[in-house]
């Protein structure tokens, strides 16, 4: 444990025994500094993962895409983070994935059947969403206004999708925890909880 953590050597503890508490800090500060870095290394490595602001993660503390305890519903903002993070983390299914595991399918969208059901059609292109899209790119756009100089709907697609997943990630500059952020947050996880909503009642409706 003491060469894994880089603790300082056995002899070195023999020669200078340190007090219980400081001991015990150092043990933690040790173990917490191994951990962050062997998780963001690891989290770096997923290509799923590229949209998750991985250099974030503290060990101890919540990913600012947890914080929902600033919400006025965290139990219902906890169903809504399910849908988020099944996003952010790539193991949202899609058509473009289903069709790689499923026979007698195909990527194509089921709701609009035009184009392939990616996660940018889903986010941002298709058609039959557009209604819940549009609501909540003004409310986005109103935020963006406060923290840059862009405007939300003349940025890339890569851009939109980045921000709508984990913004902290488009702006390196704010804090995670900076009231513009977690608005931007809580607005960008019930956009996606009302895209996901909009897309299983059309499919329930088609297949009926
Ligand atoms: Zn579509």
């Amino acid at each position: 444990m003491i060469f894994k953590y880089g603790l300082p050597s056995p002899l070195q503890l023999l020669n200078c025994a340190p007090k219980k508490f400081q001991w015990k800090r150092t043990v933690q500060i040790a173990i917490y500094k191994y951990w962050k870095e062997a998780i963001i290394s690891s989290g770096k490595s997923y290509a799923s993962l590229r949209h998750l602001n991985i250099d974030a993660y503290n060990p101890g503390k919540f990913h600012h895409l947890l914080d929902i305890n600033t919400t006025n519903d965290p139990t219902r903002e906890t169903t809504r983070l399910a849908i988020k993070l099944k996003l952010v983390t790539g193991t949202y299914i899609l058509q473009n994935k289903r069709f790689r595991y499923t026979e007698n399918e195909t990527p194509i969208c089921k709701l609009c059947d035009h184009g392939d059901e990616t996660l940018c059609h889903f986010l941002l292109d298709c058609q039959i969403l557009e209604p819940i899209r549009r609501k909540y790119f003004h409310q986005i756009d109103e935020i963006l206004q406060l923290i840059s100089e862009e405007n939300f709907t003349t940025l890339s697609s890569h851009d939109k999708i980045q921000i709508i997943l984990d913004c902290s990630l488009h702006y390196p500059g704010l804090k995670g925890n900076s009231e513009n952020i977690v608005k931007l947050d809580a607005i960008c996880r019930q956009m996606s909880y009302a895209l996901h909503i909009a897309r299983y009642r059309s499919l329930d409706i088609k297949r009926k």
